[in-house]
């Protein structure tokens, strides 16, 4: 028996979650059933969704599906800590031969599961991924601002970050267990499922659009987090203020140098001025520079959770079953 866990990070999915459970179930009832009669191997499948912080219904409906639906489990966390901490959570939890990682809104088809499971259990792969090759009903600014941003970060980062994979991944234990043992805070998915290394095969698909509800994703947010994956997989950056100093430093020298040879004199405090705010200007970029890479330290150092669990199907169920056992009245 092999069992697979889907994991589904939500955070304010109350419309799209009925219609995603419908979907999901409908593809593993699917698969389940196919390769049990084509005698290829018995597969068992556990939901697991992630509840990160959503300030509509979604934990009511988790609570809900894990009453009706045994394969169903939970984790719901006590505020807003991402879809990386939620990824992370759910990974964690699950006890599957597989994992597979996917959207609540639908823009990751659930169809595309038993491909993915056919690409890993041919032992060619150790993960399944989609890639987007369309970036159709997106705003152009921000097509381009994804373009530069897998450009910038494959010139300056060891890791190759495919451009537009996603987190719709398909993955062997083995794989999950060493992103496991990744214990870094600053978690940029993206980077860690290529910096593990393992096959990964890749899907070509078109955008889709989300099925209910709205993304909360802007052009800030995903500015911060391409920010994020540079100083989470390439020191290049402090390379580059080590090499504006020496420029600097040169430029500098070959000045003085100048006027010392040919006796000019040095004049006009424009030029001053406008040396000065240069040589400033650098400095304060080199510092903000650092600045990065010691506010990540930072928050590495003080080891807080990635994420704080407030309840789990399990805590649920105990709670109800000393609930069912208080006097009247107490209730
Ligand atoms: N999500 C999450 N925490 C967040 C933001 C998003 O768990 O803080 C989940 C969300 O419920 C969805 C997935 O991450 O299942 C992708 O989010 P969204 O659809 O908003 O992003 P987009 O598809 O627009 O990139
Ligand atoms: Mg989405």
């Amino acid at each position: 028996m092999e069992l697979i866990s889907v994991i589904v990070p939500c955070y304010n999915e109350q419309e799209s979650l009925p219609l995603f459970y419908r979907e999901i179930t409908a593809v593993t009832d699917g698969m389940k059933e196919k390769y049990y009669n084509e005698n290829i191997s018995e597969l068992a499948f556990e939901f697991i969704f992630v509840n990160d912080g959503s300030k509509d219904d979604t934990l009511k409906l988790l609570r809900e599906l894990a009453q009706s639906d045994k394969r169903v489990r939970y984790i719901s966390f006590s505020r807003n800590f991402g879809k990386e901490a939620a990824m992370l959570a759910g990974l964690e939890k699950s006890r599957g031969d597989y994992c597979v990682i996917l959207d609540a809104d639908l823009q990751h088809p659930p169809k595309l599961i038993p491909q993915m499971y056919d690409y890993v259990r041919s032992g060619e792969y150790d993960c399944a991924a989609t890639r987007r090759i369309s970036r159709k009903g997106e705003p152009k600014a921000l097509s381009f601002f994804a373009r530069s941003f897998y450009k910038i970060i494959n010139g300056i980062s060891q890791t190759h970050i495919v451009d537009g994979a996603q987190d719709f991944r398909f993955m062997t234990r083995q794989m999950v267990n060493a992103i496991l043992d990744m214990p870094e805070k600053n978690r940029f998915s993206k980077g860690i499922f290529s910096w593990v290394g393992f096959e990964t095969k890749f899907i070509e698909v078109e955008n889709t659009e989300r099925a209910a509800g709205k993304t909360t994703w802007n052009f800030k947010k995903l500015f911060l987090y391409s920010l994020d994956g540079i100083f989470a997989f390439s020191t290049a950056p402090l390379w580059l203020s080590l090499i504006m100093g020496i420029i600097f430093i040169i430029l500098a020298l070959a000045m003085v140098i100048k006027t010392l040879i040919f006796r000019e004199p040095m004049e006009g405090y424009p030029v001053v001025i406008a040396l000065v705010c240069l040589i400033g200007g650098i400095q304060l970029f080199c510092m903000g520079v650092s600045g990065q890479y010691i506010s990540k330290m930072y928050t590495e150092i003080k080891g807080r959770p990635s994420y704080i669990i407030k309840e789990t199907e399990e805590t649920r169920r105990n709670i109800s079953n000393v609930r069912k056992n208080f006097p009247k009245g107490l209730k």
